[in-house]
């Protein structure tokens, strides 16, 4: 979730050294995937589909050992320090790669609790209070909440952007703090993939106040053409059309509510119901349209 990076944080952060290109290029392919991170336009790093993804593919499974079980600030610190020094230094600097924002208030209460002694009555290094008081941020921007209580961290999963309208869904596994997102339609190789930090069904204007916590205004489609919700008829046909052409993209078009965009639109559900009987009348022709109905 690099969306914050572009926007900043804040001046309040500025005093906060960040990781430079050089640093992010080590860390910037997952090769095990069908992704990789590079600079995204406006939105910092971005995942971006290295090959074509078909609907219902798994993108990324991603596991982690970080969380916390929200015991308060004081013991929080302490938690998100630990955790931090048990890694590797590569996922070290994965989370150090983190965006971060937060407000003024919380920034110095966080910073004040790494200055004082820990629980045990020892102290947090000193060159270090600054580092942890951002892995603090870094991780309060980038955690999932999990079902049994508390938050967590997945480094990997935590790299993709914001999209109202986004092409991959995911589920939190909280039992083995595992994540898993799939693509909900073709991402064809070089697009972006994005995931929703919020509920989809939400209005424009909820979903662009929700979006300030991450510090930026959502520039999605779906926002900049002041859409609310897709029609469910539209969202259908797309779904339907996803499990029978499994090898044809398709997100639904932006139409407005003059006469000409309503002809379009349904010129296009037209379109989409016209291939899909054609498709489905002649199932033997594409092995893998049989193979993606199994799967659905
Ligand atoms: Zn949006």
């Amino acid at each position: 979730m690099s969306n914050a990076a572009a926007s900043g944080g804040g001046d309040f952060l500025s005093d906060f050294t960040r990781p430079d290109d050089s640093e992010m290029s080590d860390i910037s392919v997952f090769s095990d995937y069908p992704f990789e991170i590079r600079p995204s336009d406006g939105r910092g790093m971005g995942a971006f589909a290295t090959r074509d993804v078909a609907p219902g593919e798994i993108v990324l499974v991603d596991y982690t050992s970080i969380s916390i079980v929200d015991s308060g600030l004081i013991k929080d610190c302490e938690t998100i320090a630990d955790l931090y020094e048990s890694l590797y230094p590569d996922e070290q600097e994965k989370w150090e790669a983190l965006a971060a924002t937060a407000n003024e208030r919380h920034t110095t209460a966080t910073r004040w609790v790494y200055s004082r002694p820990r629980s045990d009555g020892t102290s947090y290094p000193k060159e270090k209070q600054e580092k942890y008081t951002m892995l603090k941020l870094q991780f309060n921007c980038n955690g999932f909440d999990m079902l049994q209580g508390g938050s967590a961290l997945f480094l990997d999963a935590s790299r993709f952007n914001h999209s109202c309208d986004p092409n991959l869904w995911y589920d939190v596994d909280t039992m083995d703090n595992r994540w898993v997102g799939r693509a909900n339609r073709k991402i064809n190789e070089g697009e972006e993939i994005f995931v929703s930090y919020i509920p989809e069904n939400r209005t424009r204007d909820v979903r662009q106040k929700s979006l300030k916590g991450w510090g930026f205004d959502c520039t999605c489609p779906k926002c900049s053409e002041g859409i609310d919700t897709y029609s469910a008829s539209l969202e259908t046909a797309r779904d339907i059309a996803n499990r029978v052409e499994p090898d044809r993209g398709r997100s639904p078009p932006v139409y407005g509510n003059t006469t000409d965009d309503i002809g379009k639109r349904i010129d296009r559900h037209i379109e989409i119901l016209r291939d899909l009987s054609q498709k489905q009348g002649r199932p033997n022709e594409d092995k893998s349209i049989q193979k993606e109905l199994v799967f659905a």
